[in-house]
């Protein structure tokens, strides 16, 4: 670990008084190269506009207004919020949203920023509060923001869980939706000692790389979405028993029927299936 990032950090938090708040998900990044690889893998240019979600302290925040055309960091602390404006003071592609990421209509932002400045394209940079990994990633996708990429630290269990394959290991329902929409990497693994506190997790960094359209074509994806979360919450299950006991499926017979149909076999489960698969049940209810 670079002594430069720890004292950087150290030196802030001891002049402005500041104790980690636990409950916001707080965990600084004190490790150089980790924050290195953050923003290299983001391919950050002049005419990029970033989205900061939780920039904390600044430490990434930064790196990204050294390379960006324009950064706005969404930050819910106050005591954040102080610390920020006064450290990028200087900077006149910084900006800063004293608001929950979960309430900022980003649609808008983006719209502003486009017919404001000359940026092509939009990416997110974060280190997630890991207290809301799964919103912020589901808002960043379902709200359909033209969005290049999004490159964010999660916890490793999560960043498995949303890089997976379906069809493949380590697949929930948030596997699907994050395939849907986007095509998913890991970058790096970060060991706990890359922050103050340390947290209780390992973390990962990974990428989402936003597909131009989704990968299948449905017509009703909210649907799709409330098949896949059903036939999920009854995991240990088969698809034919998950799908009939949360009546997705009006009856047995008619799961046993959609199945033959889509070519499964009776005692198939749901993490077995493809996105494809899933798409296909639900045009037939
Ligand atoms: N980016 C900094 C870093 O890497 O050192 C801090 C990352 S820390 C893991 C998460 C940050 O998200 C904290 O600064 C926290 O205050 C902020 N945060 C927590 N909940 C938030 C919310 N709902 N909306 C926006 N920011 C939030």
């Amino acid at each position: 670990m670079a002594e430069s990032v720890f004292q950087e950090t150290k030196w802030i938090m001891n002049r402005y008084h500041i104790k980690a708040n636990k409950s916001l998900g707080q965990n600084f990044l004190i490790d150089d190269n980790v924050i290195k690889e953050i923003v290299e893998n983001s391919h950050i240019q002049k005419s990029d506009f970033i989205i900061e979600i939780g920039p904390g302290l600044g430490t990434l925040t930064k790196e990204l207004l050294e390379r960006a055309g324009k950064v706005i960091c969404i930050e819910l602390d106050e005591k954040m919020i102080a610390i920020l404006k006064d450290r990028f003071k200087l900077y006149d592609n910084f900006e800063v949203i004293h608001q929950d990421i979960l309430k900022v209509d980003l649609q808008t932002v983006i719209k502003q920023q486009k017919e404001a400045g000359q940026f092509t394209q939009v990416k997110i940079v974060a280190n997630l509060p890991y207290y809301i990994t799964t919103p912020i990633v589901m808002k960043l996708l379902e709200d359909k923001l033209e969005l290049e990429t999004i490159t964010v630290m999660v916890q490793k269990e999560v960043a498995e869980r949303l890089t997976a394959v379906p069809g493949e290991r380590n697949t929930g329902a948030i596997t699907y939706s994050v395939f849907y929409y986007a095509e998913a990497t890991k970058i790096m693994e970060v060991e706990k000692q890359a922050f103050i506190p340390e947290p209780e997790v390992t973390s990962q960094v990974i990428q989402l790389k936003v597909r131009e359209t989704p990968k299948v074509q449905i017509e009703d994806e909210k649907k799709m979405f409330y098949v896949i979360k059903n036939a999920f919450t009854q995991r240990r299950k088969t698809l034919l028993n998950a799908l009939t006991n949360t009546h997705v499926f009006e009856s047995k017979e008619q799961g046993l029927k959609i199945l033959k149909e889509v070519g499964l076999k009776e005692n198939i489960r749901p993490e077995e299936l493809s996105l494809e698969q899933f798409a296909e049940i639900t045009e037939k209810l």
